[in-house]
């Protein structure tokens, strides 16, 4: 990854419970933002400047399918979003 955005929020942690589900919502909403710049990364023009949609880094839109700096951030985004959608449908049904 590198660039040390992800999960980082030291400081007033409590039970550890709450940790989890502090880390949960976190996670979502990078996976928000991930997604957010993948919608970008999609309208983005050939030679413009755009946020690799995992890790967040600025690179150059070179051909029209360009959307991450590297094939490992791709697979790893696809893995997040795909994980995301089958950690709501368990939530759903569990009930909380
Ligand atoms: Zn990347």
């Amino acid at each position: 990854m590198g660039d040390g955005t992800l999960g980082m929020n030291p400081g007033d942690y409590g039970a550890e419970e709450l940790d989890q589900e502090r880390r949960d919502q976190e996670y979502m909403e990078e996976l928000y933002n991930m997604e957010q710049r993948y919608a970008i990364t999609e309208k983005a023009k050939i030679g413009s400047q755009m946020q690799c949609p995992f890790c967040g880094i600025f690179i150059t839109k070179t051909t029209y399918n360009k959307k991450f700096c590297h094939k490992g951030c791709k697979d790893k985004y696809w893995n997040n979003v795909n994980d995301k959608r089958r950690d709501r449908s368990h939530a759903y049904s569990k009930g909380r």
